[in-house]
């Protein structure tokens, strides 16, 4: 089976063995179980590059709306600058654009393994 590669437009701020979760639009990622390896990559959009910085193992997956993330989901965010609820709606506009309240969203927990 191929690893999933998990895209980002920010660096990866947890370390090796720490869990850290990150908030993705629309279902792709809700299918994935606990225990699938993925590896991180750290992308830019404008020239468009990727750079597979690490990998994780998937802790928890569950599907929600954007007012529906939770307070200790966000406080685990592996992104620092999304570590509030505005600063996760900022880097959210900046991956996805505008987006409304019913859209479904996915939060993942993973574990980082390297
Ligand atoms: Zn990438």
């Amino acid at each position: 089976m191929t690893v999933r590669t998990l895209h980002n437009l920010h660096t990866i701020d947890i370390a090796p063995d720490e869990v850290g979760s990150t908030v993705r639009k629309g279902r792709k990622w809700s299918g994935v179980k606990r225990g699938e390896d993925i590896e991180l990559c750290v992308c830019t959009k404008d020239p468009e590059t990727h750079e597979v910085v690490g990998y994780g193992t998937v802790e928890h997956v569950r599907l929600t709306y954007p007012r529906g993330i939770l307070a200790w989901e966000i406080a685990n965010e592996h992104a620092a600058e999304a570590r509030t609820y505005d600063g996760l709606l900022e880097g959210l506009e900046r991956a996805y654009g505008e987006f409304s309240e019913y859209e479904e969203f996915v939060v993942m927990h993973y574990r980082r393994t390297a």
